[in-house]
């Protein structure tokens, strides 16, 4: 039986999902065969994982909440391909907790608060997974999913997308959870590519260059250039690609592009970490 004398706390993001038809369309995306390690991200009252369990042969959950974790383990007990970490999915050692289980499917109603930081750090993985189904705020799903040109698109949008194709699989509005958020949810489906287009090594400088361009988005490319490196314009006419155009103008391939002609990372001291 689903606990639920424990209250739901905000500042988990807890907002549990009460309507079984979302349920069973986040699982069809899921495609489980029996066969694969599925990882879930914030099982808490467990709405989607006596399911999981059922369509998966090992399952990790990763929970930060010490109440619904007592309650997982008094529910999976006795089941020894069931792994219950107590933690922050934020400060987990990808590699060393998942690496045996790789490729994993990932499946997840994720607190909102986490949800951006964490798909960063998913898709820096992408060995490590051969599906993520997760439900998310339905803004941030349009921000992985954007197409250059928009103001949706930005630096999100280009780390999941060099390493993934991402889609919008379905909306869910404040009804299907209890309590309800304020915001308007969505699925999404992120498959990892096989041969992801960049090295583990170069995806730091790509992102260091992304986020400093995307830092000042309404800015002109040949401006942003010019300050992260002395021969910043001369790339940009090597590359063919006009000064005045603007960063969202950018398609995830050139700003590989850039980060390759510029060799090294270029560090952005206006704002390191911002889209
Ligand atoms: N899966 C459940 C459902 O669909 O009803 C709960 C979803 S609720 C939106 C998010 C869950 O993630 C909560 O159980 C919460 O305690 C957990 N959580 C929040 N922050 C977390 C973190 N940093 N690491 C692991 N779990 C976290």
């Amino acid at each position: 039986m689903t606990p639920t004398h424990v209250r739901a706390r905000k500042r988990f993001g807890q907002h549990f999902l009460i309507q079984p038809e979302v349920t069973q369309r986040i699982l069809q995306l899921a495609e489980l065969d029996g066969s694969e390690a599925v990882l879930e991200i914030g099982p808490g009252r467990g709405a989607l994982t006596d399911e999981l369990r059922r369509r998966c042969k090992t399952l990790i959950l990763v929970e930060i909440d010490r109440d619904l974790v007592a309650d997982l383990r008094t529910r999976m007990a006795g089941d020894s391909d069931v792994h219950i970490v107590e933690g922050d999915v934020l400060k987990l050692d990808l590699g060393a907790e998942l690496g045996a289980y790789a490729p994993l499917k990932v499946v997840a109603n994720l607190p909102y608060n986490i949800s951006t930081p964490l798909l960063a750090r998913l898709v820096e993985r992408p060995e490590l997974f051969s599906r993520l189904v997760l439900m998310l705020q339905r803004e941030v799903a349009e921000r992985i999913c954007a197409a250059p040109g928009g103001k949706e698109y930005g630096a999100l949008s280009v780390a999941v997308q060099l390493a993934a194709r991402p889609r919008i699989a379905f909306g869910v509005p404040p009804s299907a959870f209890r309590p309800r958020p304020k915001v308007d949810s969505a699925v999404i489906v992120v498959d990892p590519f096989e041969n992801p287009a960049l090295e583990a090594d170069e995806r730091a400088s790509v992102r260091n260059i992304t986020r400093a361009l995307f830092s000042q988005r309404r800015k002109q490319l040949g401006n942003l250039m010019r300050r992260l490196c002395d021969d910043g314009p001369e790339i940009l006419e090597r590359l063919d690609i006009a000064p005045e155009r603007r960063p969202e103008t950018l398609t995830p391939q050139d700003f590989v592009r850039i980060a390759r002609a510029i060799g090294k990372p270029p560090t952005d001291p206006s704002n390191p970490t911002a889209e």
